[in-house]
């Protein structure tokens, strides 16, 4: 108690004592992410305005050894934000200032805090685009969605996070400031450390500024509905669009059980008026004069060599919104009415469809009682698996039983040479599981990046690599 005492008289002389929370909601509200799996139990919530703050806190966590959680939007999916043995929080929610939009260069500049949301619609203000999207955009902030590498639905067109950084200001454990690449679009001096801190889920320090590439609008979109015979057809179909259709930015699947409970449970209004095993929903750009009537004829080809089934492309934005719900909701919809055990991996593009068959049947074999809803960024080879917890079950028995069948799904990943996380990160949630896609000698080498810019461990210490 003494030594929190400590803590708190040092992190005053700095921070004022509305930005410093001890209260247990605030513990509870500010000590998770998504994930509901750990019990939060940090010793103190830090609200820092300045970077300035930020260093004072670390600098004071370091000399005292006390672990730091950094804290973006909390909608994180792997327990990265978690804080479970009486760490300090340090959420940048009140870092959220836009500092510069540069049309020349086409950069954006910003605090850590921001929402990726904001960062899209400032881009628009400049007749700019930012393309990196998914469902969590109102709360997600920039620094979270570069600490995580987000992917999202645009991935195919765009890329990942990573190649939207252009520059980053970190502090590290020992309260110093890096400003790493600034705006530059070349540096070839040496190793890139800006790429470290990409995806490093706040294991090595706290991103408080990024500089980020915006690029040219689309000049409008488009989006289509496939309804398939089942997810072997997803191949084909995929091949075909690559094919014909230039701007395509998304091709996302839904299998038949996301799909129904989606509609079902948001009462949105269902594309189809038959039931189809496999959907995709698929997003192209519309660049040219003709683009809208290249897509109709496209879908007619495809329906005519019996790649689809069904199709319903969008005629307008509202339609296209719709469209897009059904997949945005997905996740939401299927956390809310069930308790649900969620992965994230990733598998080479052309495996998908003998990677869910294999699957499937061998969760179905050990685990009759799972019902497992599949859905995720087929485009680019990465799948959501969910496990929803059956009714006759028990709490207990669920979660034993899935950490069990986690073993099942790993292996099988393994065995396609894929990674047990795409998109979400690996956090506390995913540690235990990281040698079925990631060698030792590799983690001894990032044991030692993390000893270069955390030597007493204090950045949030237990997340990601195992010890
Ligand atoms: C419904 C739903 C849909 C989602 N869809 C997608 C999707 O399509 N694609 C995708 O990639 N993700 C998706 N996610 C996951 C999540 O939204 C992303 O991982 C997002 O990037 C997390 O941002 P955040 O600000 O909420 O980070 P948090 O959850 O707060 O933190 C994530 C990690 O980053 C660290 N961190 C946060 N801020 C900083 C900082 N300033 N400096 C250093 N470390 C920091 C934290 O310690 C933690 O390890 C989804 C989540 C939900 C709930």
């Amino acid at each position: 108690m003494n030594h929190i005492n400590t803590l708190l008289t040092q992190l005053s002389a700095r921070i004022p004592s509305h930005l410093l929370l001890t209260d247990e909601k605030s513990k509870e509200f500010y000590g998770r992410d998504w994930i509901k799996d750990f019990k939060p139990a940090p010793c103190v919530i830090a609200l820092p305005e300045t970077i300035e703050q930020v260093q004072h806190i670390l600098q004071t966590c370091e000399n005292l050894v006390f672990g730091v959680v950094p804290s973006g939007g909390r909608t994180g999916l792997s327990g990265g934000a978690t804080a479970t043995n009486g760490e300090v929080v340090v959420s940048l929610e009140r870092m959220r200032a836009i500092l510069e939009v540069n049309s020349t260069d086409r950069t954006i500049r910003c605090q850590a805090g921001v929402p990726l949301e904001r960062i899209q619609l400032e881009a628009q203000t400049h007749n700019l685009y930012f393309p990196v999207d998914f469902s969590t955009r109102g709360s997600a902030q920039i620094g979270g969605n570069i600490s995580t590498n987000a992917g999202g639905i645009r991935v195919i067109r765009y890329g990942n996070m990573r190649e939207w950084v252009l520059g980053l200001k970190v502090v590290t454990a020992g309260g110093e400031l890096l400003e790493l690449n600034g705006s530059l679009f070349k540096n070839n001096s040496g190793y890139d450390l800006r790429s470290l801190f990409i995806g490093s889920e706040g294991t090595l320090g706290i991103i408080v500024e990024a500089t980020l590439r915006l690029t040219t609008p689309p000049k409008g979109m488009t989006r289509v509905m496939c309804g398939l015979e089942s997810t072997e057809a997803i191949l084909p179909l995929l091949s075909f669009c690559r094919g014909k259709l230039r701007d395509l930015s998304a091709f996302e699947f839904i299998d038949q059980a996301s799909f129904h409970e989606v509609i079902t449970h948001r009462k949105l209004r269902d594309p189809f008026s038959a039931r189809y095993n496999a959907y995709v929903l698929i997003e192209c750009e519309l660049n040219t004069k003709d683009a809208q009537e290249d897509i109709l004829a496209t879908f007619g080809e495809a329906y005519e060599k019996s790649l689809i089934l069904d199709v319903v492309v969008s005629e307008s934005q509202a339609q296209a919104q719709e469209l897009m719900n059904i997949r945005d909701l997905i996740s939401e919809t299927l956390s809310t009415h069930y308790t649900i055990h969620k992965n994230d991996i990733s598998v080479p593009v052309t495996t998908i469809p003998s990677f869910i068959k294999q699957l499937q049947d061998s969760i179905t074999e050990a685990y009759s009682q799972f019902r497992v809803v599949i859905f995720g960024h087929v485009g680019d080879g990465n799948l959501h698996v969910n496990v929803l917890k059956p009714d006759s079950m028990s709490d207990d028995q669920f979660w034993k039983s899935c950490h069990e069948a986690d073993h099942t799904i790993f292996k099988t990943v393994q065995q396609f040479k894929g990674s047990i996380s795409a998109e979400h990160g690996v956090g506390l949630l995913k540690r235990d599981f990281i040698r079925y896609t990631r060698t030792e000698l590799e983690l001894e080498i990032m044991r030692g990046i993390k000893r270069a810019f955390d030597p007493k461990g204090i950045m949030n210490p237990g997340k990601v690599i195992p010890g």
